[in-house]
C-alpha cells in the first residue's frame, strides 16, 4: 500500500506550491521572485496515514522517532539519534487545578533543541551536507554541537556575548568551532549562501532557515496527547524565543486531527521575561510581524531575542492563546516550585511554570481543565541561573562551635 502513498513534500506557507525535500533554505523559490517572503515547512499525506491507522501505532513512544512516518527521512534512512525526546509528563503535585510539567530537561544536553537537531542535522546527512551552523545563545549551540560529533560533521557557532562559558567549552569539547560575537546573522547568511553550509536554524525569520527542525519540535504534541491518554490538553504554555518551539507543537496538535484524532486544539500561550517580551508587544497591538525590543535585560537569557517569527503571532491567534510576560522574580519562584517537583530548570525553562502560577492566582485557569507547560532547559548548564534560585544557608566556618551553632538553629528551625 505505501507504494501508492504520497511522500513528505515541502509546501510553501504563503503560496501553496509544493516542492520535493531538498536543500531549500532561503524559503520559496517562487515567492523570493516575486520579493516575497515564503516560509517553507513540511506536509504529509495524512489522508492515507490516517487510513494505516498510524495513531493506534503510537501506544508506547520510545522518543522522537518513534514518529518517524511524520518525519521527513524515508524509511530506510538511519536518523542521527541521541535517544531524544520521550520524555515524562508529570503532574504537578504543589498546584491547585490540572498543571502538568512536559519536562525537557531530560533530553540529551539538557534541552528540547534535541528533538529539533536530531531531525535538521538527520536532513543534512540525508542531503549530502556535512557542514553545519548555527546562532545561539547557548542551548542551540550546545545541542547542535552534540549531534554534529555524533554525525561526524564540521560545526561552526555563532555565541551571543551573553552566553554561558560553560555552553562555549562543552560546544568545544564536541568539536565545535566558536565565534562570539555580538553581531551574527550576516556571517551564518554568508556561510550557508555561498559556501554550501547546513543552516540548523530556525523555521522562520529568512533570510536563512531550516524547514526540518521544527518537525522535531512537533513530537511534542505527539507524546502529550498519548500520555494524557488519546487526549489533548486545553492549554500548552511554552517559553518562546524565536518561536518554532511554540509553532512546531502546535503543528502536531493540527497534524493529530488530519490523522484522525477526534480532538479540540488546545489554546498556545507563549512566554516571555518583562525584560524582553517583543511578541508580547506585538500580541497586543495585533501585528502580523514580531517589533525589536531594542535592550534585553531577563535572567532568561534563552528566551531574550531581540525579536521573534511572524509564525509565533500566527500560532497565538489562530490558537486563540495569549501572550504572557514574567518578571525575573516570578521567574525565580517557578524555578523554586519546580525544584519541589525535583526538577532543577534554567531560568528561561521555568518561565513557563511562572506563568501558569501567575494565571492561576488571576483565575484565568479553570481547576477542571489540562494545562501543560513545556519545561525547555536544564538549570545545571546556567549557574548563574542557578545561583539566583539558590537560598543562601551555606555554612562554611571551620570552627566546630560554628558548626554547632548552625545545626542547633536548622533543628529549631525544623521544629518551629
Ligand atoms: C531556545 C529556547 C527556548 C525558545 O525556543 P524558540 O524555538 O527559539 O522559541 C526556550 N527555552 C529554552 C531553555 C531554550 O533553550
Ligand atoms: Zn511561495
Amino acid at each position: 500500500m505505501t507504494g501508492t502513498d504520497r511522500t513528505p513534500r515541502l509546501k510553501c506557507r504563503t503560496c501553496s506550491k509544493e516542492y520535493p525535500l531538498g536543500a531549500y533554505f532561503t524559503g520559496c523559490p517562487d515567492c523570493a521572485d516575486q520579493g516575497r517572503v515564503g516560509p517553507l515547512e513540511v506536509t504529509y499525506d495524512y489522508e492515507s496515514l490516517r487510513r494505516r491507522g498510524v495513531l493506534q501505532t503510537w501506544a508506547k513512544p520510545d522518543g522522537v522517532w518513534t514518529f518517524s512516518e511524520l518525519l521527513p527521512l524515508a524509511p530506510g534512512q538511519t536518523p542521527i539519534s541521541l535517544a531524544e525526546g520521550g520524555t515524562p509528563l508529570i503532574r504537578m503535585r504543589c498546584a491547585r487545578g490540572r498543571l502538568w510539567i512536559k519536562d525537557e530537561t531530560r533530553n540529551p544536553t539538557g534541552a528540547h533543541k534535541d528533538r529539533f537537531h536530531s531531525v535538521a542535522v538527520s536532513m543534512a546527512r540525508v542531503l549530502g551536507i556535512a557542514k553545519v551552523t548555527a546562532s545561539t545563545t547557548g542551548n542551540h549551540g550546545t545541542s547542535l554541537a552534540a549531534y554534529a560529533a555524533k554525525a561526524g560533521m564540521q560545526c561552526l557557532i555563532f555565541c551571543d556575548v551573553r552566553s554561558p562559558a560553560v555552553l562555549r567549552q562543552a560546544m568545544q569539547v564536541y568539536g565545535a568551532r566558536v565565534a562570539t560575537l555580538s553581531k551574527r546573522q550576516q556571517h551564518l547568511e554568508w556561510l550557508v549562501r555561498e559556501r554550501g553550509w547546513y543552516p540548523s536554524t530556525a523555521m522562520t525569520p529568512m533570510p536563512v532557515a531550516t524547514p526540518y527542525g521544527v518537525e522535531g519540535y512537533k513530537t511534542i504534541a505527539y507524546e502529550i496527547f498519548v500520555q494524557l491518554g488519546a487526549r489533548v490538553p486545553a492549554r500548552v504554555i511554552v517559553p518562546v524565543a524565536v518561536g518554532d518551539i511554540l509553532y512546531g507543537p502546535w503543528k502536531g496538535f493540527r497534524e493529530l486531527r488530519g490523522l484522525g484524532a477526534d480532538v479540540a486544539l488546545p489554546r498556545m500561550h507563549a512566554v516571555q521575561a518583562a525584560g524582553c517580551d517583543p511578541i508580547v508587544q506585538g500580541f497586543k497591538g495585533r501585528a502580523k510581524q514580531v517589533p525589536i525590543h531594542p535592550s534585553p535585560r531577563t535572567i532568561a537569557t534563552s528566551i531574550a531575542d531581540e525579536t521573534a517569527a511572524a509564525v509565533s503571532l500566527e500560532t497565538l491567534y489562530e490558537s486563540g492563546g495569549t501572550a504572557e510576560r514574567v518578571t525575573d522574580d516570578e521567574i525565580v519562584d517557578a524555578m523554586r516550585a519546580l525544584a519541589m517537583e525535583g526538577i532543577i530548570a534554567e531560568p528561561a525553562g521555568a518561565a513557563s511554570i511562572a506563568a501558569a502560577l501567575a494565571m492561576q492566582r488571576r483565575g484565568e485557569l479553570h481547576p477542571d481543565e489540562d494545562v501543560v507547560c513545556i519545561v525547555t532547559g536544564a538549570g545545571i548548564k546556567w549557574p548563574d541561573g542557578l545561583a539566583l534560585a539558590a537560598v543562601p544557608h551555606e555554612l562554611r566556618d571551620e570552627d566546630p562551635n560554628a558548626v554547632r551553632a548552625w545545626l542547633d538553629a536548622y533543628d529549631r528551625a525544623i521544629a518551629a
